[in-house]
């Protein structure tokens, strides 16, 4: 995979191709994830919960402290924490 600098911060990333076939900037360095493995409602039954730890990658829009520069593109009324 072909490291390039993030245009917000600088930092390494990598761009992969989501299921969609969009581009989307990716942090390079693995990450553990505990993910939900049981199909209860979080907010219902939480002691029943069961999770599973896996590698993952995470989003660099997620970690970036200029993510904002580059959604642009997004519908501003589903991006937002408002
Ligand atoms: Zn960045």
């Amino acid at each position: 995979m072909r490291l390039v600098a993030c245009r917000g911060c600088g930092a390494s990333i990598m761009f992969v191709k989501k299921v969609d076939g969009r581009n989307h900037p990716m942090n390079p360095a693995s990450v553990k994830l505990w993910i939900r493995v049981d199909d209860t409602d979080v907010e219902d039954d939480e002691r029943s919960a069961v999770f599973q730890q896996v590698s993952g990658y995470q989003s660099h829009l997620e970690t970036c402290p200029n993510a904002a520069d580059f959604m642009q593109d997004r519908d501003p009324k589903k991006g937002g924490k408002s």
